[in-house]
């Protein structure tokens, strides 16, 4: 619980106060399902929501203050028995109460960002961290202008270390989250085509990814992807330490011997430091790998043994549907229909070809928010499903259809483009064999998750 006296929520920003009954909060809470006794409730304008029109409701769950973007006349505040704060913009006020309330604890702050597997190697990081530390970390997606304040306001004094993810769509937002969160590692885990529409090319969105690294100060530690060019190139703007990592390219935390055991589990050796450990992770995908090696450089950096940070993984668990592996009856089916882009869809569709013993079915629902590029992006994704020799592709959306076009003329025979979830659904039953594994992917608009049910 963040408290809070009003004279330091005044401290934290330019606070008008309209009325005050009392001066503690004991929490900064935006939801009325989580209003408790003592709390400041800050009323948040969202495009589907008014956080005014819960300010009584609020109340009457016991909220000892609120904080509004409303001015209200004396009778209006005789009617709000509890004291009132008024700021421009309460979403900035919140983020600024956040900042000020993270700048209490000095514990290492790790801060993710890149284009694809942020969830994924925040949890790692927390799963690895956590055998020697307490850690609060982002909880699911929680990773935007409001998710982030949220996180860190959840901060408490037996935490020693916080793991938070950083995602944006724009120039300046991740500046605005560093600004806040104020961390002192920062990794980068790639830049990929996602976000096209609003950035326009891979350049820009390595800009906007960038702007973590240019937050980090002397004191701290930036850990990049040395294979991926647009992150490996940061390293230049790093003013305090840097550790690099990858497979390919030569860097400070190298993997190799990569292997996948048991369909679901990898193995894979890493040397730091001249020194060579073995590790074992308990799900498939050399995605995960680049992923993982990111949690491991923040382990090294925090001086954790590599004992300690496997002891970590090993109570690792995926994210929902992040290449989530079931047995649905007679089929394994992989559900990573959490989101996709044109870089999760390549690691996705060599994944399924590495862990698939009989027949592949990849179902691909369409790659939204690409912009210019969207039509090229989906025919590649046609041709990589003909390299990675899958089986059937059934897709689902008009942009998913140019995966199908481009598939069928490289050479797929099983091939077939459905408009709805029930169509895609029918033909995936028709064409189902035992021991068939399946493959779910598309943007999060597309829920290809919904056609897992249609089994
Ligand atoms: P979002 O921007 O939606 O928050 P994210 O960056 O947090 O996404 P994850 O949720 O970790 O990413 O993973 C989303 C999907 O991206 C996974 O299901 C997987 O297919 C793919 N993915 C994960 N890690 C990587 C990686 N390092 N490289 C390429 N693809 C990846
Ligand atoms: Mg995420």
């Amino acid at each position: 619980m963040a408290s809070f006296t009003l004279s330091e929520v005044q401290a934290a920003f330019s606070a008008v106060v309209l009325q005050t009954k009392q001066n503690k909060f004991c929490d900064i809470v935006t939801d009325t399902r989580f209003v408790k006794k003592g709390v400041l409730f800050v009323a948040l304008i969202g495009e589907k929501f008014d956080g005014h029109d819960f300010l009584q409701a609020a109340i009457e769950q016991g909220a000892a203050g609120v904080l509004v973007s409303r001015t209200y006349s004396e009778d209006q505040l005789h009617d709000l028995p509890v004291t009132v704060i008024y700021a421009d913009d309460t979403l900035k006020a919140y983020q600024l109460l956040a900042k000020a309330y993270r700048r209490r604890f000095s514990i290492p702050v790790i801060a993710i960002t890149g284009s694809n597997g942020k969830t994924t190697t925040k949890d790692f990081t927390a799963a690895v961290l956590s055998a020697k530390f307490k850690v609060l970390k982002t909880e699911a997606n929680f990773n935007n202008e409001i998710g982030l304040p949220k996180t860190l306001l959840q901060l408490q004094a037996t935490h020693q270390v916080a793991v938070v993810e950083m995602g944006m769509r724009g120039f300046g937002q991740i500046a605005k989250l560093a600004e806040i969160a104020r961390p002192t590692i920062g990794i980068v885990t790639n830049v990929g085509e996602t976000h096209m529409e609003i950035l326009g090319s891979l350049a820009n969105i390595a800009k906007a990814k960038a702007e973590l690294v240019e937050h980090l100060d002397e004191a701290s530690v930036a850990i990049l992807n040395a294979d991926n060019s647009f992150v490996a190139a940061m390293q230049s703007k790093v003013k305090g330490k840097c550790v690099t990592f990858g497979i390919e390219k030569p860097s400070d935390l190298r993997a190799g011997h990569i292997k996948t055991v048991h369909k679901n589990c990898t193995e894979f050796d890493c040397t730091f430091k001249g020194k060579t450990y073995s590790f074992v992770l308990p799900i498939v995908g050399r995605h995960n790998v680049y992923n993982v090696l990111a949690a491991l450089a923040v382990g090294f950096t925090l001086g954790l043994s590599a004992i300690e940070m496997q002891k970590g993984l090993a109570g690792f668990t995926l994210t929902k549907m992040r290449f989530e592996i079931q047995q649905v009856g007679l089929y394994q089916v992989i559900n990573d229909a959490y989101n996709a882009s044109p870089m999760s869809m390549k690691a996705a569709l060599e994944t399924l070809a590495e862990v698939a013993s009989a027949r592949k079915i990849a179902v691909l629902g369409d790659m939204l928010e690409l912009g210019s590029v969207s039509v090229e992006a989906h025919k590649n994704i046609g041709k990589l499903v003909a390299d990675q020799k899958i089986d059937a592709l059934i897709t689902f959306g008009d942009m998913a259809a140019h995966i199908a076009q481009e598939a069928r003329t490289a050479g797929v025979k099983l091939v077939y483009t459905c408009n709805s979830h029930a169509e895609a659904g029918k033909v995936l039953n028709e064409i189902l064999q035992p021991d068939d594994t399946i493959l779910f992917k598309g943007s999060r608009g597309m829920q290809m998750e919904k056609i897992i049910d249609l089994i």
